[in-house]
């Protein structure tokens, strides 16, 4: 059914597919209220200083040790700023082979989207917990989201109001 003051044309929450219609409809209306923005600084005050690639790989690496230490090293972990619409990830993963001293080494990569340089710490937590999880799961199944709520037990609380909290930074400023 289509209506003109249908509030999914005003709304389209890209960040939101796959979630339940009245949950949509609830968002729909903070956003008609303007209430969004101001529930999500409320909720999430806290930011953080992981500003650099050097603390940033600190940061991952202080998680790693502390839930996954029999996970392969990382030779990289980055900030990187090409990461940032709703079609690419948020955060990448890669591991790349090569031969050494006639051992197969892999090469593990981590790379975060640089838009959580601003980001409350909550949602870098997130998003860093999803990509360590990658390191051992490789697809977003069962087993990938109980290692992702071993890491954070409010994982899916987080990762939702992430996603509000990147609907709310592209709404127009009111
Ligand atoms: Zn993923």
């Amino acid at each position: 059914m289509t209506h003109a003051s249908d509030a999914s044309d005003a709304f389209p929450l890209p960040y939101l597919t796959g979630y339940a219609p009245d949950l949509l409809a609830q968002v729909r209306g903070l956003i008609a209220d303007g209430r969004l923005s101001g529930i999500l600084a409320q909720r999430y005050p806290d930011t953080h200083e992981v500003r650099t690639e050097r603390a940033l790989y600190d940061y991952v690496s202080d998680l790693k040790a502390r839930h996954m230490k029999s996970a392969p090293p990382l030779a990289k972990v980055a900030y990187d700023p090409r990461l940032q619409t709703v079609r690419n990830a948020l955060g990448t993963h890669s591991s790349v082979s090569r031969v050494q001293g006639g051992k197969l080494k892999a090469k593990r990569e981590i790379r975060i989207a640089a838009l959580f340089k601003e980001a409350p710490a909550d949602f870098l937590r997130m998003i860093v917990v999803h990509e360590l999880a990658h390191l051992k799961e490789r697809e977003h199944d069962k087993a990938f989201y109980a290692l992702c709520r071993h890491m954070a037990p409010d994982y899916h609380q987080l990762e939702f109001d992430l996603r509000l909290w990147l609907t709310a930074r592209e709404l127009p400023a009111s």
